[in-house]
C-alpha cells in the first residue's frame, strides 16, 4: 500500500489549560477517505497475506454503517481483489453500502441468527471459489493487531497516555502491543463502544500477555453499539466547530467525550502529554443525519 500520511495533532482548550495538560490527535482519519483510519492499518497485513497465499478474494463481515466493509470493498479495488460483504441485516440502502457497491463489492443480507456462525455462511457461499479468503468481522485477526502496533513506531514524542476507541479490541490490542514491544510505559486507555464491554480485556490479553499500562472506560457507551444521546451529538458538533475536526457518534464521538470527562475528572496528572487516537470512519456520521440536524437546530435556537 502507499506511504501514508498521519500528523499528529496540538489541540487548544482551556480545560487543557486549566487541568495543565497536554492534548494531541493522532490524525488516522487523514489516511485515507475511505480505508479510513485503524481499517487501514488492520487490512495493510491482510492484504499481504491474501498476497502471500495466492487469495484474490476477500468475504468479510458487518452491518449497514460498517466502516470495515467499507474499507475492505476500497482496499479490494485497489488491490485487484473481488470483495464480497456479508451484511447484517435486511437489504437497505445506507450511505456506506453504495460507496461499497460503487467499489465493485458484492453484497449478500442475512439474518442476524446465520450472521452468528461467520466461518459456516463463508463455507456455504465460497464453497468453489479457492481464491476466497475469510476476513473476520471488523477485520479482527493477529495480522490486524500486527498492522495497528506499528503506529507507535510513527510518534514523534512521548506521550504519558494513548487514548482510542474499542469495537471488538483489536486496535487497542495492538497498539499495547507496540508499547510493550518498544518498552515504553505509555498508558493505554481504552473506550469500549458498546455495553457489557468485559471482552474487550480478554482479547487483548490474547495478543499482548502483559497488561499492567491498560486502562479501560466502560461507562462512555451511551447505551451500546450505534446508541447516542443528545449530549454526545451536541459534543461532536461542537467539537467540529472549535477544532474543525470531524468525530463521528459510534467511535471517536464516544472516545473524545470520553477523554474530556477523564480530563475534567483529574484522571491525568499535571504536566501529562495524551494522544487520542482518530481511527477514522467519519461515514458513521450519515447513519445519524436526522438526528444531528435537530441538534444544530436547537443549537442555532439556543445562541
Ligand atoms: C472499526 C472502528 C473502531 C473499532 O476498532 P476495533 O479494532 O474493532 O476495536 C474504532 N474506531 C473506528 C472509527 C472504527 O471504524
Amino acid at each position: 500500500m502507499l506511504e501514508i500520511f498521519s500528523p499528529e495533532q496540538e489541540l487548544q482548550n482551556s480545560l487543557f489549560v486549566r487541568k495543565g495538560v497536554r492534548v494531541f490527535v493522532k490524525r488516522d482519519d487523514m489516511i485515507h477517505p475511505f480505508i479510513s483510519g485503524n481499517k487501514w492499518r488492520k487490512l495493510k497485513y491482510i492484504i499481504d497475506k491474501a498476497d502471500k497465499e495466492g487469495k484474490k478474494h476477500l468475504v468479510t463481515f458487518g452491518g449497514v454503517w460498517s466502516n470495515h466493509l467499507l474499507a475492505t470493498a476500497c482496499a479490494c479495488a485497489q488491490a485487484g481483489f473481488k470483495a464480497t460483504g456479508i451484511v447484517r441485516g435486511e437489504d437497505i440502502n445506507t450511505d456506506t453500502l453504495l460507496l461499497c457497491r460503487l467499489f465493485g463489492m458484492k453484497l449478500i443480507f442475512t439474518d442476524r441468527t446465520s450472521y452468528r456462525d461467520k466461518q459456516e455462511l463463508f463455507k456455504t457461499i465460497c464453497s468453489d471459489d479457492p481464491y476466497a479468503m475469510f476476513v473476520d468481522e471488523g477485520g479482527n485477526s493477529p495480522e490486524a493487531a500486527k498492522g495497528c502496533a506499528e503506529l507507535i513506531n510513527e510518534l514523534n514524542i512521548h506521550y504519558n497516555h494513548l487514548v482510542c476507541a474499542a469495537g471488538t479490541g483489536a486496535t487497542a490490542s495492538g497498539l499495547l502491543k507496540g508499547i510493550v514491544d518498544n518498552g515504553l510505559t505509555t498508558c493505554l486507555h481504552v473506550i469500549p463502544v458498546l455495553k457489557g464491554a468485559d471482552f474487550i480485556s480478554h482479547t487483548i490479553k490474547g495478543y499482548v500477555p502483559c497488561t499492567d499500562n491498560l486502562y479501560l472506560h466502560k461507562d462512555y457507551h451511551f447505551g451500546g453499539y450505534a446508541k447516542t444521546e443528545t449530549v454526545l451529538l451536541s459534543f461532536i458538533a461542537s467539537f467540529a466547530a472549535q477544532t474543525g475536526i470531524l468525530l463521528d457518534p459510534v467511535y471517536t464521538g464516544k472516545m473524545m467525550y470520553g477523554l474530556f470527562d477523564m480530563i475534567d475528572t483529574g484522571v491525568f496528572k499535571e504536566g501529562d502529554s495524551v494522544l487520542a487516537l482518530h481511527t477514522g470512519g467519519l461515514f458513521g456520521l450519515l447513519g445519524m443525519k436526522e438526528r444531528l440536524s435537530d441538534v444544530l437546530k436547537c443549537a442555532r435556537l439556543s445562541l
